[in-house]
């Protein structure tokens, strides 16, 4: 069973009780002070194996158990969670850029369809052991339909904060679910701050990314299933849509803690992908000293078509820059247009349909393909959220329907 050692602010190392601290390092901030859960490394390889593993029958990211967060099995949901598919392109891989293998990760498939159910499937049962009884948290869209869609499978309530321009499918997830839903006239940078006043204020549990330290060990499940699929010969390189910086900094922390166990022999390249109206943690990437620890943070007034990584103030900004120095990735940066394209092509191409920032890790693997980067690589690309979240941006670029009377004599003149 997860049994947490520590949590340990990120940038002065003090360890905390988890029973002494909620969110963040009170010394370095909320920017700069969030916590990471450190497990006792040596007792989990001693108890635990691939082989053990490859026994276990749970078909969920729970299979992962002794690498989380949590004592027991008590208050896991129901509902499937994680063990997503990963399926193999090998002639697309070839024919956009020399790829030795290309494998899309499809976390539409999520309960709630998106890779944050990862997240919201711990944190609900952390604020049930904790005996909360109300859960919030801002959310670009969907952190906030993840966490109303798994506290609607317990007893815990949701009060949920969005921005008002949230694509409608989320915010129908939202209520449809039954969360209260409060549809903030500002950004989500705004929406995010209010969110946390009001959990201070109210003593609600905040599920806010970055702030709460548990979010990153469910976001970490990905890359543990995908070394798991990948027979534990990872991928060489891996790419993901950035915003916050969490589900990077999870799935860096994932291998980093498969090389700690040695289930892998190295770690793969994480490559976050962000959109150029809203790059700030690519930014600090190329701002920040190769070896200080120093991260340069400048916020930005962002803007992009995938509302899901549209972050100005990215809140686990210092986590993904130092994470994906330490594997020897980088950052890339898309056009919107190029989001798009990468929308139509992967639905085209794979059958898989993204919500844009779920595309937007397959634009960034075209685009580098395209450079001649990933000649000869095998590569990874975690598709994060499913395209019915948002259709309007899809149909910007599907293309029209004919419309024609029913008769087969109208079908010949149109064909
Ligand atoms: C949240 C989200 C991301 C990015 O995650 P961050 O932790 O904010 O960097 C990417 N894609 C989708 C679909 C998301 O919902
Ligand atoms: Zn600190």
């Amino acid at each position: 069973m997860g049994e947490v050692k520590a949590l340990r602010c990120v940038t002065c190392g003090t360890e905390y009780d988890e029973r002494s601290i909620n969110y963040t390092c009170p010394a370095c901030g909320l920017r700069r002070g969030t916590l990471e859960v450190i497990y006792d490394y040596d007792r989990i390889e001693r108890t635990w194996s691939r082989n053990a593993l490859a026994n276990d029958p749970e078909r969920t990211m729970w299979r992962f158990l002794p690498l989380l967060p949590v004592r027991d099995r008590t208050y896991i949901q129901p509902l499937r969670v994680g063990c997503t598919p990963a399926y193999r392109f090998t002639a697309l891989g070839e024919r956009i850029g020399g790829l030795a293998e290309l494998v899309i990760k499809d976390d539409g498939q999520n309960p709630t369809a998106s890779y944050k159910d990862r997240a919201s499937s711990v944190v609900v049962i952390k604020a049930q052991e904790r005996g909360e009884s109300v859960v919030t948290c801002a959310s670009t869209g969907n952190a906030a339909s993840s966490l109303s869609g798994f506290a609607a499978a317990t007893p815990l309530e949701a009060v949920i904060f969005v921005p008002r321009t949230a694509p409608e499918a989320k915010v129908a997830q939202l209520l449809i679910y039954g969360a209260r839903v409060f549809l903030v006239r500002g950004s989500y940078d705004d929406a995010y701050d209010l969110a946390s006043e009001a959990a201070e204020a109210f003593g609600w549990y905040n599920r806010s990314a970055a702030m709460n330290p548990f979010l990153v060990e469910g976001k970490k499940t990905g890359a543990l299933e995908l070394a798991e699929q990948f027979g534990w010969n990872v991928p060489d390189v891996v790419f993901v849509a950035v915003g916050d910086g969490s589900v990077i900094s999870g799935i860096c922390k994932g291998f980093e803690e498969l090389r700690r166990l040695n289930w892998i022999d190295r770690l793969p390249r994480v490559i976050g992908v962000q959109a150029e109206g809203s790059c700030p943690v690519a930014a600090a990437f190329e701002r920040s000293p190769e070896t200080g620890d120093e991260v340069d943070i400048v916020d930005v007034e962002a803007e992009t078509v995938a509302d899901s990584i549209c972050v100005g103030k990215p809140r686990d900004i210092v986590k993904a820059v130092r994470y994906v120095r330490r594997n020897g990735g980088g950052f890339v940066c898309v056009t919107d247009a190029e989001i798009l394209d990468g929308l139509a092509a992967l639905a085209r191409e794979t059958g898989v349909f993204a919500e844009p920032a779920g595309a937007t890790a397959y634009a960034g693997v075209k685009k580098l393909a395209l450079q001649g980067e990933l000649a000869g690589k095998r590569v990874a690309a975690m598709i994060t959220g499913n395209g019915l979240k948002d259709i309007a941006s899809a149909r910007r670029v599907a293309g029209s329907p004919t419309e024609i009377d029913a008769s087969i004599e109208a079908l010949r003149r149109e064909l």
